[in-house]
């Protein structure tokens, strides 16, 4: 969009508003006036769209789909402007007619069809796609609820649905056009004509699959990439229902509701996995829908299919898209009409699969019944798949039935997610190094010894674009007036900035952007906690889902203990900190929940007390989501990374947090250990066990957590603070936590690492107080984050499993 400028922009968006509403600018409202900038933004978008379709089907590039369950967008005004280059006219053209565009961008709300990191990582990826010329396209369910709204009512969660779609969304085009039939349950009928088997499905269920489109900008390319979303209708009468009962006016109620609700909400688990017959039902819905419409458009152009393979990729994020498999063998071998052989082949080279978790509690093994009731003829293509593959199995290991059976693709039965992803794609790859190891070496032993050649690691990584650009334009600013932009392009060169760490001016820079970023949190904080914050204190941040293994608790225990000493010496001499929390627990997990009453009654108890609320305070930000992320992270002097070594596969908040110049206290878990080799152990504080110590643990026993307990007073203390109505008037309020610390032996090795995560916090105090040298830990920081941008993690995607090309433009 070079052809661009002020005067332009302000007489178009006029025009839209008035085109929009009928009135006059003046006197519309700030929903209206969002809505009419969307609509301009959207309509420009839609002209570069409209070019990259027609570019790709003539150049007949190949495509990449990247199926996922999840897709963590965030809003999209202020993203398309910055990466259709216009942010910057669009900005002074609604100030010059009294508007502030970040107020209008902060009306949009948060499309939110995901849980936490897993989805946003398919949004960055979404990103990188299009800003590397890369033709990738999303593929997921238009889910009407998406991730629930946080509401934090007498200290506890309350979940509220989202309604994301009430204002109507701007962003997405409706294709009834190109919508497919998805057909559940019935029966196949085999027949042989001509000596060749017929698979004919019978009284289905047939659903209709709508395709909602919804633009992905690249940054100033000229490419405009698409994500497809699936919705889910009931078909209508002209659908030839002769193989399906209807005229039962209850029935068809009950089928059009049944049909609804595939695509009426989005799971809110993260980590964790139940046998739901609806999520089965989605995972086939969308798969189904996606690889159709692949194939349609493929013999649109005409093109031989036995090349499918070489004109597209599918990229299947975790194991919840894995029935793209089958579903791709089922349409080759019974609507093309392709042998066993070829269509395997086909398959294998066109899927490749991303790992994303080791917890025993996530990998997704649905029942056989219910997988054979719903999914009939799939169902009978996995078994044949398991069938050949377990013979090959039986050649390989002849008689070791163990390992056969523990290999096998379906067992105990159940169906085996993770298994029939290794088997049917050509890629497996974990997403950091330490996860990646884990998986060859431990999870997937196995597997890698069976086929060595297709594991492999991908980091992840964040969009430099959204979590740098976007949402820290200060910092932006910064770096350009010092190294240049040569960055945006290209992230690595973010490593020039480091060259600017002994000039105390840059270092006085950065010290007054990050107080301008803590007071704009500040505010934020004010406005929707109603909390008032001191921003000469350290802000420490732990943002992220609530989960056992991200350890919140262990959070918790290190600001118990400070207390009791402030308390006990009132004199006790700390830089005063202000401990921040956000996120989300699966409403189900009762755990989680319980910790996030805990957090807010910590909050009460040490904000109201006067003895040392000048010196520490604690807030729980309530609704923990993408938009707010972008506004907490920018203001964060201390990221916290504190999982249980092994149990966070990556992370990415982590990235974020480091690009954006906070100093992080990790353990040695996911891509934690790489941000550390990245800045080296002077820039980073690590604690706590090491993956060998862990692995050990868990190995071979010894850990006993009450030995701790009874050895460490401090330790002892906080715990037993946890029951004695310290924090709640009800004493048993959190009696779960402390039984799981105790009784239960301390799961995550919580007592285990407090010790060192107290050091960790006391050399996080001595830092600061040094504001030179902080500084210069921040910088370092941020000039070692380019590595980890996703455009980095995408092309090792791009060349090194999807076979696609990576372009730059405009060098
Ligand atoms: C980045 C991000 C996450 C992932 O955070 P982790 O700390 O890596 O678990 C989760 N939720 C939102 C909204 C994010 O932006």
């Amino acid at each position: 969009m070079h052809e661009m400028d002020k005067k332009t922009f302000k007489k178009a968006y006029v025009n839209k508003f008035l085109e929009m509403h009928g009135i006059e600018l003046k006197e519309g409202n700030k929903q209206q006036k969002y809505d009419s900038l969307a609509s301009l933004v959207r309509d420009y978008v839609t002209r570069t769209w409209l070019k990259t379709n027609k570019k790709y089907n003539k150049t007949g590039e190949k495509q990449v789909y990247y199926f996922s369950m999840e897709f963590l967008l965030g809003r999209l005004l202020g993203d398309a402007l910055l990466n259709m280059g216009i942010r910057d006219v669009c900005k002074e053209a609604l100030a010059d007619v009294n508007i502030k565009l970040e107020e209008l961008e902060n009306l949009e709300q948060d499309q939110a069809l995901g849980n936490g990191g897993l989805g946003r990582l398919a949004a960055c990826f979404l990103d990188s796609m299009a800003s590397l010329n890369i033709p990738g396209n999303g593929c997921g369910i238009r889910y009407k609820h998406g991730f629930f709204e946080q509401k934090i009512i007498d200290g506890k969660q309350v979940e509220v649905s989202d309604d994301w779609l009430k204002e109507g969304n701007v962003w997405e085009k409706r294709k009834p056009e190109k919508a497919e039939i998805v057909k559940f349950g019935g029966e196949i009928k085999v027949s042989e004509i001509n000596g060749h088997l017929n698979f004919t499905h019978i009284n289905f269920e047939p659903v209709l699959a709508v395709p909602y489109d919804t633009p992905i900008v690249g940054y100033e390319n000229e490419v405009v990439n698409t994500l497809r979303l699936w919705s889910a209708e009931a078909v209508s009468n002209e659908f030839d229902f002769s193989s399906f009962n209807r005229g039962d006016f209850l029935k068809a109620i009950e089928y059009k509701n049944s049909v609804e609700s595939i695509s009426q909400v989005l799971y809110p688990e993260d980590s964790f996995y139940e046998g739901k017959r609806l999520r089965l039902k989605q995972q086939y819905f969308f798969v189904s829908a996606g690889v159709q419409s692949i194939i349609r458009h493929f013999k649109k152009h005409g093109k031989d299919i036995e090349l499918l393979d070489e004109k597209m990729a599918i990229h299947i994020n975790d194991t919840h898209p894995t029935l793209a498999i089958p579903e791709l063998m089922r349409i080759l071998l019974d609507e093309e009409g392709v042998e066993w052989d070829t269509a395997w082949r086909i398959t294998t080279n066109a899927i490749s699969y991303t790992n994303h978790t080791i917890l025993a509690e996530a990998l997704e093994k649905w029942p056989v019944d219910m997988f054979k009731n719903l999914l009939p003829r799939i169902y009978m293509i996995v078994e044949e798949i398991n069938r050949r593959y377990c013979d090959e199995l039986c050649v390989k290991y002849p008689g070791n039935w163990d390992k056969i059976n523990r290999m096998s693709i379906i067992g105990d039965n159940k169906v085996k997610m993770a298994h029939l992803a290794i088997v049917g794609s050509h890629s497996v790859n974990g997403v950091a190094k330490l996860h990646t190891e884990m998986l060859k070496k431990k999870e997937m032993k196995d597997f890698y010894y069976l086929y060595p050649n297709k594991f492999n690691n991908k980091t992840n990584g964040i969009t430099h674009r959204r979590w740098l650009l976007k949402s820290n334009p200060e910092l932006t600013k910064l770096i350009k007036d010092t190294i240049g932009d040569s960055f945006i392009r290209h992230p690595i060169d973010l490593k020039n900035f480091e060259r600017y760490l002994n000039d105390d001016v840059v270092l006085e820079q950065l010290g007054k952007i990050k107080k301008f970023n803590k007071e704009k949190l500040a505010n934020i904080i004010l406005n929707n906690d109603n909390i008032s914050i001191d921003t000469n204190s350290i802000f420490d941040v732990q943002v992220k889902r609530i989960h056992a293994y991200k350890r919140q608790i262990l959070n918790c225990l290190r600001i118990m203990d400070l207390y009791n000493k402030l308390i006990d010496n009132p004199g006790f001499d700390i830089v005063p900190r202000t401990f921040i929390f956000g996120g989300k627990a699966a409403p189900g997990y009762y755990l989680a929940k319980n910790t996030i009453e805990l957090i807010n009654n910590i909050a009460n108890k040490i904000n109201n007390d006067c003895r040392v609320n000048e010196k520490i305070k604690v807030v729980f930000i309530q609704n923990y989501r993408v938009s707010l992320a972008e506004q907490i992270i920018p203001g964060a002097d201390v990221s916290e990374q504190i999982s249980t070594t092994t149990k966070e596969a990556s992370g990415t908040s982590n990235m974020k947090f480091m690009m954006n110049g906070a100093v992080t206290v990790a353990t040695l878990d996911g891509a934690n250990i790489e941000i550390k080799d990245e800045v080296t152990d002077d820039n980073i504080v690590i604690f706590g066990l090491n993956a060998d110590e862990v692995l050990n643990y868990y190995q071979n026993g010894g850990y006993k957590s009450i030995d701790i307990y009874n050895s460490d007073v401090r330790i002892k203390r906080v715990i037993d603070d946890l029951v004695n109505g310290k924090y709640h008037s009800d004493k048993e309020k959190f009696r779960s936590l402390y039984e799981n610390l105790i009784t239960y032996n301390d799961e995550f090795f919580v007592l285990q690492d407090f010790d060192s995560y107290l050091k960790a916090q006391d050399k996080i105090d001595t830092l600061y107080r040094d504001t030179n040298k902080w500084q210069k830990m921040c910088g370092v920081n941020i000039a070692h984050s380019g590595i980890f941008s996703s455009d980095r993690t995408i092309e090792e995607y791009a060349t090194g499993i999807w076979g696609s090309e990576v372009i730059y433009k405009n060098l």
